[in-house]
């Protein structure tokens, strides 16, 4: 088949490397100019841990990645209150957990599929019309073309979902936080291997020191309405200023930073909830599909889950329609369920309250011993699925 994929994420490539495998023609077409490097750090574990190992990038990903030793809350003067240590995560997943740059995930799946698929960077979707036999898929810029299959893989605001389904906020679940995150090329305090938190009641800031001698800033705060975003980065940087005015710990040096930080994120936490993922021949992959939010903080091991499945599926149907189908009913129950899951970590993440900060350096204190963390971790760290061994190559 000739399968054009849109998005050249997670999702996207993970697919393409699949469909590959089993001998099919495979288009990419992402909006960004190159693959987008940097961003914020994605913790990697489970089913699509595995993935990455049957792919062989896992290695790669080891080198890229970071061993957290500690998840660490401070107070106002940035003293220890209590913490996670790094081995909690460990012992819940034998050991099979890491962090990583999202930047450096999507970059190796990207580098296993560019010399064998078509990549058209700068480019994306203008309209989509389908048949029964095809799409016709004109573009921004590169000529129309038709395909056998359309896989949306834009994440959370992705234009195939919009083109083929209708508008987002049909499938859009806002979790009443929102959160940003930069890149602070010369931050002075440095902790190796943890991540620092520190709260005040609705709002958190956090960092992460990175090997090049740049640190990550996370800011994360509660928002019931859900203050529209600024597109330009100035109105951003307002917006962080003004919801993090006079917090204390090293906030105001973090918002100093955000001047010269690169790679700023800003978005509402939110999530994708769709009856179904595929229209005729569009389907849909990845955030795009079944976001789960941030939160849930396994969105990039799900997506590669999705992408397996979805390959070994059109592998093994005897038509389109059939092999969508099956990957819909295999995995929406499972899916639903980490979504549902991640609902009520916002307020871990935010408590709104001074007796909630205090209940969650407590609650942080008991997660070092064993088992206490695999009752707490063990449900959502565990991917309770069984994937079939699907056949590669082509057939
Ligand atoms: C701050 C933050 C922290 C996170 N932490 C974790 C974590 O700890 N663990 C974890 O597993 N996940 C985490 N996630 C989620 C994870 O990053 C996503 O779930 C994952 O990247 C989803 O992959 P995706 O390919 O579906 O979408 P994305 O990775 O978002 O990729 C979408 C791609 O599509 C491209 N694109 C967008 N629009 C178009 C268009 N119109 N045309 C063409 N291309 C387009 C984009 O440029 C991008 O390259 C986190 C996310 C955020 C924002």
């Amino acid at each position: 088949m000739d399968v054009l994929i849109s998005g050249a994420g997670v999702a996207g490539p993970c697919l393409a490397w699949w469909l590959l495998e089993n001998g099919h023609r495979v288009t990419i077409v992402e909006r960004a100019a190159s693959p987008r490097t940097g961003g914020y750090i994605v913790d990697f574990w489970g089913q699509g841990y595995d993935i990455a190992e049957r792919m062989g990038i896992l290695p790669r990903l080891l080198d890229a990645g970071y061993r957290l030793d500690e998840l660490r809350l401070v107070d106002a003067d940035g003293q220890r209150q209590s913490g996670v240590r790094g081995k909690a995560f460990l012992s819940v997943t034998d050991g099979r957990f890491i962090s990583l740059p999202r930047g450096e995930l999507s970059l190796a799946l990207v580098d296993v599929v560019k010399d064998r698929a078509r990549m058209q960077f700068a480019d994306s979707i203008a309209a989509i019309r389908q048949d029964a036999q095809g799409v016709d898929v004109t573009f921004e810029h590169a000529p129309s073309r038709r395909f056998d299959l359309v896989v949306g893989c834009e994440g959370l605001h992705s234009r195939t979902r919009d083109l083929a389904f209708g508008p987002r906020e049909a499938f859009e679940r806002y979790l009443g936080y929102q959160f940003a995150a930069w890149i602070m090329p010369d931050y002075p305090h440095r902790d190796e291997d943890a991540y620092l938190a520190y709260g005040e009641p609705g709002r958190t800031a956090a960092r992460f020191t990175l090997r090049d001698g740049t640190s990550l800033a996370l800011f994360l705060w509660r928002d019931a309405e859900g203050e529209p975003i600024p597109h330009e980065e100035a109105g951003q940087r307002a917006l962080l200023r003004r919801r993090f005015a006079g917090m204390a710990w090293e906030a105001a040096e973090m918002l100093a930073a955000l001047d010269g930080a690169r790679d700023l994120y800003l978005d509402r936490i939110a999530q994708i909830r769709m009856d179904r993922w595929h229209k005729g021949r569009v389907a849909l992959l990845g955030d795009a599909a079944f976001g789960p939010s941030f939160l849930a903080g396994q969105g990039a091991a799900l997506a590669m889950i999705g992408a397996y499945v979805l390959a070994g599926e059109l592998r093994r149907a005897e038509t389109v329609e059939a092999a969508l189908s099956a990957y819909h009913a295999r995995l929406a129950g499972f899916m639903k369920a980490k979504q549902d899951a991640a609902l009520p970590i916002g307020r871990a993440f935010v408590p709104e309250t001074p007796f909630g900060i205090r209940f969650r350096a407590a609650v942080g204190r008991l997660m070092n011993v064993g088992w206490i963390a695999k009752a707490a971790f063990g449900r959502t760290l565990t991917d309770r699925i069984d994937l079939p061994d699907y056949p590669t190559g082509a057939g």
